[in-house]
């Protein structure tokens, strides 16, 4: 008796379930609309923003951020240009990470700072391109009229993955002990020692062998920039590394003159030793080198150590080309 009861409140439990089951869908497609057309939708898109922004594409959102919450009550305001810059995807590295260009004004004259070609091993330069990114979008009008800047932050986001462990925007807090794994690409290349000037299969750093690719351009980071200065012909070109505390001016096989005269410039503002050539080591396959040998003006500007953005200099280096 007890167990055909037991078997009956089963059977009737099923049944309960199975009947209740279909109710379900019915209830949720009719709840569905209703939210949607009422007020909800406010807080609904408010949340997805920033838990989605941050871990996909931290590079673009993380200057942005403070300027979202106003405007997304209105239709689709992550356009670019409210923030006072214009990001690009230029192209990809090696294993596909993006290298990204930051817009700023629309004048004739196109000016470049790129930060990172070294990777981790040369953070600082990264951060200093971030911290630069910042200063202009809330300072839109230290950009003269006549100038069109261009921020690529991380040249090689490998090499800054290896190291920090973050596509994008990291903080000092991310940096692991050993940068050096951190300098070169995700194929074991030297980015500075890949472009089409003087470059030798053969390449040094310091008195140690390094990659140098397989032919000039062989990296996809290298033809990605390449191209995208090329296009730009801009009036200065200037890289970012560290830490030899002094204004490299490019040329190959000699010193091209123009490049002189921007590290001149820069050098005479920021208050860095300016040098004709840099002569501790070889380095081959240079890009700013190649630069000027397509009659673009190219600088390497080396901060004074490995930790410090040394950011009072080069805002005034920057500003100075900017105004030159
Ligand atoms: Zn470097």
């Amino acid at each position: 008796m007890g167990l055909l009861f037991l078997f009956i409140l089963l059977a009737g439990c099923i049944r309960v379930t199975s009947d209740a089951a279909p109710a379900v869908p019915t209830q949720l497609a009719t709840a569905v609309p209703l939210p949607t057309i009422t007020l909800p939708p406010a807080p609904h898109t408010a949340t997805p923003i920033p838990t989605v922004l941050p871990p996909t594409q931290p590079l673009p959102t993380a200057p942005p951020a403070p300027t979202l919450p106003p405007s997304p009550a209105t239709t689709l305001p992550p356009t670019p240009a409210a923030n006072g810059f214009i990001t690009q995807t230029i192209g990809l590295s090696v294993e596909k990470r993006p290298l990204i260009s930051y817009t700023f004004g629309n004048g004739p004259t196109q000016i470049v700072f790129i930060g990172g070609i070294h990777g981790g091993y040369e953070w600082n330069t990264i951060l200093l391109a971030y911290d630069a990114i910042d200063y202009f979008t809330e300072n839109p009008n230290m950009i003269p009229i006549s100038v069109t800047l261009h921020i690529i932050p991380s040249a090689n986001p490998d090499g800054q993955f290896v190291v920090t462990g973050k596509d994008g925007r990291f903080s000092r807090a991310d940096v692991a002990w050993d940068t050096l794994p951190g300098r070169v690409n995700g194929n074991q290349v030297d980015l500075n020692r890949n472009w089409g000037c003087n470059w030798s299969a053969t390449a040094v750093w310091r008195d140690q062998p390094i990659g140098a690719g397989s032919k000039p351009f062989s990296e996809p980071e290298n033809v990605a920039l390449r191209n995208f200065i090329v296009a730009l012909q801009p009036t200065a070109v200037v890289f970012w590394h560290s830490a030899f505390n002094g204004v490299f001016a490019a040329g190959c096989p000699d010193l091209y003159q123009p490049s002189y005269d921007l590290a001149f410039v820069y050098s005479q503002a920021a208050g860095y030793p300016v040098y004709t050539s840099f002569d501790t080591y070889p380095v081959t396959g240079d890009a700013g080198d190649w630069l000027a040998t397509q009659g673009i003006p190219a600088v390497s500007v080396e901060l004074t150590n490995h930790e410090s953005l040394d950011w009072n200099q080069n805002l005034a280096g920057m500003l100075a080309v900017l105004n030159q």
